[in-house]
């Protein structure tokens, strides 16, 4: 408990004090475990993309509320890239007021469903709570109580739209309408700006449409929050490729001021090696892609997708378990993983990690790919792999994987799914050859500000960062907001 009395000596609102000592005493909160979420059953869930997660009832949701202390200094906000007042939520679902625990998520982030869904929470709000930092239990299940807090007002009918400030008429344009565009974008309404999103695919929404499938994000989930943004007056023109179909100078001739691009890193990577361009390979993208977004998992449809029975999916990010289990649900008999590292490296989520294993996805650690083969017309059906052992520690950190020689073996395969990262979409800065990149094609911004070497551009999310994940995306575009407002200010 020495911890907790160094964390109790600041001198601040003492009865708080007082009385979180006494409660902890007297076991009344820090006795409580955390409470777990239901899951629907591996056999039946592999059957359709039906949701895995099945949320917090409302009794359990109090009761998880009830372990809050309510942390005077709370740390769990410095860990939440977009600072969420997440004491303030989590007391309202104690005292039962649900609708106002939305509002508070709502005050600073666009896509509370969304997160409280796919955050990795225990790496970020969770990883800083109180109880695992101070008590060594279990955090609050932060991201439970967000998606408890967040459907409950969905689902009662009543969403509650931010408010806005009165029109300042000025343009902003916005490149890309995944989670850093769509944040941005909210900010952006409720500052008064005349926002317009410009998505190049057919649906809104990102990798959270495209990328994440039903079974962890249903896409009508997504689409309630893009909702609420179109209420708040952000307008959106899909189909529309920033520097295909116009360009930034033609969008500039149309009163567009300033510009926010948050194109992401949907370019797929391969890992060239023989044989990689048999039919039956693709990328987790495209293989992702088409099933969420093109109907793919249906039989009449006319854009279907190869069903195969023994699929390889090689990597080990959410990408790669997205896939996996999306090959068990089209009715893979053997749904593998190649990872080139182990089980302790692997960069998915613990549970998605878990539900593959409950599903029956079989995980051939330490195993790379070296080889495909095909039949006489061309189509995978045997791949070739080496067995793998960990060295020194790379530039990462983790143990780097070093080929055991003589170790090959075969497996057979008719559809392999390649899901080993990805690299910046390439377009605008490959049309704007003012735009500073590094050398791995991200946009190169300024860290505060996150202003490009286009004073009027800002940029945020997966093309600044490279392949990271939802909130920091979410995070950018708050914070770009804020400086395109400060900026816009100076400006006029
Ligand atoms: C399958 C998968 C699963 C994932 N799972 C998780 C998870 O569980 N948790 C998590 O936190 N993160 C996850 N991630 C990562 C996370 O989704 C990304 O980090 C995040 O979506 C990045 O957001 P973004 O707004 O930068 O870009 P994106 O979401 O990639 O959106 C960019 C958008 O810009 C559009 N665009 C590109 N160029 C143009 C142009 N020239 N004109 C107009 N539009 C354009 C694209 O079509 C796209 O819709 C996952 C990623 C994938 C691929």
């Amino acid at each position: 408990m020495s911890g907790l009395n160094e964390y109790l000596k600041t001198e601040r609102e003492q009865s708080w004090r007082v009385e979180l000592r006494k409660q902890i005493k007297s076991k009344d909160r820090t006795s409580l475990n955390r409470v777990h979420m239901n899951e629907v059953a591996a056999s039946k869930r592999i059957q359709s993309y039906i949701e895995v997660n099945s949320g917090l009832t409302l009794t359990q949701a109090q009761e998880e509320a009830k372990r809050c202390l309510d942390c005077i200094d709370p740390t769990c906000i410095s860990g939440c890239p977009v600072e969420i007042n997440i004491p303030k939520f989590i007391k309202r679902i104690e005292q039962g007021n649900f609708l106002e625990a939305a509002k508070v998520l709502k005050q600073t982030s666009a896509l509370p469903a969304v997160c409280g869904r796919v955050c990795p929470q225990e790496k970020q709000c969770e990883a800083k709570c109180f109880y695992q930092v101070k008590l060594n239990k279990e955090s609050v299940a932060i991201g439970h109580l967000e998606r408890f807090a967040a459907d409950f007002e969905r689902e009662a009918g009543v969403m509650s739209v931010p408010e806005v400030a009165a029109s300042n008429g000025i343009k902003v344009a916005v490149i890309g309408s995944g989670p850093a565009g769509l944040t941005f974008s909210g900010d952006m309404a409720k500052l008064g700006y005349d926002v317009t999103v410009f998505e190049a695919l057919h649906e809104i929404g990102g990798v959270l449409k495209y990328g994440i499938p039903e079974f962890r994000l249903p896409n009508a989930i997504v689409d309630v929050e893009i909702d609420i943004l179109r209420k708040m007056g952000v307008s959106f023109e899909t189909n529309f490729i920033v520097g295909r179909t116009a360009s930034m100078e033609d969008l500039k001739a149309e009163g567009f001021k300033a510009f926010f691009t948050g194109s992401g890193a949907g370019l797929p990577r391969f890992m060239d090696i023989p044989g990689e361009n048999y039919i039956g390979i693709l990328s987790s993208n495209e293989y992702l892609t088409r099933v969420n977004l093109m109907d793919a998992a249906n039989v009449n449809t006319d854009t279907p997708i190869l069903k195969g029975q023994n699929v390889v999916v090689v990597g080990g990010g959410n990408t790669a378990m997205d896939s996996v289990r999306t090959a068990k649900r089209l009715g893979a008999k053997r749904a593998m993983i190649v990872y080139r590292r182990s089980m302790e490296e692997m960069p998915a989520r613990l549970e998605e990690i878990k539900h593959a294993q409950e599903e029956g996805i079989e995980f051939l650690t330490l195993t790379n790919p070296i080889a495909y083969f095909a039949d006489d017309k061309g189509r995978v059906n045997r791949m070739t792999v080496q067995k793998m052992e960990l060295g020194e520690p790379d530039a990462s950190g983790r143990r780097s994987p070093v080929p055991m020689e003589g170790s090959e073996y075969d497996l057979v395969v008719d559809s392999v799914v390649v899901s080993v990262g990805v690299s910046p979409n390439p377009l605008i800065p490959s049309s704007l050859p003012q735009l500073k990149t590094t050398r791995w094609g991200t946009i190169v911004v300024d860290e505060d500000s996150l202003q490009t070497s286009i004073p009027e551009m800002f940029a945020g999310g997966d093309i600044v960062r490279g392949g990271a994940t939802v909130i920091l995306a979410m995070g950018d575009g708050r914070r770009a907001a804020a400086a395109m407002h400060q900026y816009l200010t100076h400006e006029n």
